[in-house]
């Protein structure tokens, strides 16, 4: 069990030491730190690198293999409606519930809309449709500030207006997949500027984490975004890259800008976006290769556009400070919960120093929001619906503490240093990873 008591020394002395490693890109080590101590936290990340048998022997249970496994637990996209219904009834419409938009496969697009406040936070989830948490997470917390009498949820819903978009990719949900099944036909029926275009490099027709795209190929939404938010795809903008802007080319990725574009116009900004992800199942915390990661956060997604040629202007809204603080209280929250349940305190960063334009937090980062990502542990092709329930219970958890900090305004108060002390994430010790998933990560494409 992790215990989160270390001093800043230690921490200084590990993120030096992956700096050095090259495993850490793009993070600022902090100063100081005597040399002749071993980085305690880098302990796994060297066993593992070395291909040290005990280490390896010790965290083979753990499988990236993917497989068939049972999901019936999740909400599914029916379910979704049924249960948005019932919370709009029994909060007495203090949740708003309204159809946003259509996948491409024409299943209804939902948002959920409680308070009054005049700071706008955004939340969407199952963007990938095998991760599944979030959704779930969502519903939660709609029915909780829609229904309690707590002081709490009275000043969320005094102080916040809370739009969230849960399973904003109903057809990847449903096919419990990463990605939709829009075909490149369907791409240039809607767009027909882009007839004869080489398909987009996010369109996938191949075998990917055992689904066979093949017979049903798709896009990967969580790159289909650009920071322009009235951007129309254009073919000299085709097939892009992974580094680069996408073109909303998906009809989801579409709605939940225009749901974006409409808080923008009516608020002035969105202050706060938070999208739920899964990542691999089998992350271990960087100094306890027993412990897998209940949840990496981040709060960077983007360079900074003050340094990057053609960014300059977001220069002025980019606020990464901000977002260190959301993380921060996402992070305070679950710490004091793994005083109850230590699993909620597994809690590292995710890698830091990316550079995703075309991911919808990277756009909307740009576009001045704070922005926090959570990656709950595990995919449903590795996990299924293990550990559903406690999973689902740390996203909970931490939106609540980020929502209650963003509320009262302590969020403002906390010193974003605080962030680059949350611990990095341990190494992947699972066996039997996918061929694939591998390429595409030495690829420097991201899969979580
Ligand atoms: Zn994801």
């Amino acid at each position: 069990m992790r215990c989160r008591t270390r001093s800043t020394v230690a921490v200084g002395l590990v993120t030096t030491a992956l700096l050095a490693s090259g495993t850490l890109v793009g993070s600022a080590a902090p100063p100081g730190g005597p040399a002749d101590q071993p980085p305690a936290w880098s302990t796994a990340l060297d066993r593992a690198q070395a291909g040290d048998e005990a280490f390896v022997a010790a965290t083979s249970q753990c499988s990236e293999t993917p497989r068939e496994l049972p999901v019936h637990e999740f909400t599914d996209h029916r379910e979704l409606g049924v249960e948005l219904d019932r919370i709009e009834r029994v909060s007495d419409g203090a949740v708003d519930v309204e159809q946003v938009g259509r996948s491409n496969r024409g299943r209804e697009i939902w948002s959920a809309r409680v308070g009054t406040g005049d700071t706008v936070v955004l939340l969407t989830s199952e963007i990938h449709g095998n991760e599944k948490v979030g959704t779930d997470a969502l519903v939660d917390l709609l029915e909780w500030v829609g229904t309690s009498g707590s002081r709490k949820a009275r000043q969320w819903r005094e102080e916040l207006t809370i739009v969230a978009i849960p399973k904003m990719n109903p057809d990847g949900a449903e096919l419990d997949r990463r990605g939709n099944d829009q075909t490149w036909a369907e791409v240039t029926a809607r767009h027909p500027q882009l007839r004869g275009s080489e398909p987009s490099w996010n369109y996938y027709a191949r075998s990917l984490q055992g689904d066979d795209y093949t017979q049903r190929p798709g896009f990967d939404t969580n790159r289909d975004y650009h920071p322009d938010l009235s951007y129309v795809p254009q073919p000299e903008d085709l097939p892009g890259s992974s580094a680069g802007t996408g073109w909303y080319l998906t009809p989801e990725a579409s709605t939940v800008r225009d749901v974006y574009r409409g808080l923008q116009a009516e608020f002035g900004e969105v202050d706060t976006y938070v999208d739920l992800h899964h990542q691999g199942a089998c992350y271990v915390m960087p100094d306890d290769p027993d412990e897998f990661v209940t949840l990496s956060i981040s709060g960077q997604f983007v360079a900074d556009p003050a340094t990057k040629p053609g960014y300059e202007q977001y220069a002025d809204d980019y606020d990464l400070d901000y977002s260190k603080q959301l993380n921060v209280a996402v992070d305070r929250a679950l710490q004091a919960a793994a005083l109850r349940r230590p699993l909620f305190g597994n809690v590292t960063l995710y890698p830091q120093g990316i550079d995703l334009p075309g991911t919808g937090l990277g756009s909307f980062a740009l576009n001045g929001s704070g922005t926090v990502l959570f990656e709950v542990r595990g995919q449903t092709q590795t996990l299924g619906q293990q550990q559903r329930a406690a999973l689902t219970r740390s996203v909970f958890i931490g939106l609540d503490g980020m929502l209650t900090a963003v509320a009262s305004g302590a969020v403002e108060q906390i010193d974003p240093a605080e962030y680059d002390r949350i611990p990095p994430r341990g190494p992947n010790v699972g066996v039997g990873e996918e061929e694939d998933a591998r390429v595409l990560r030495q690829a420097g494409v991201p899969l979580d």
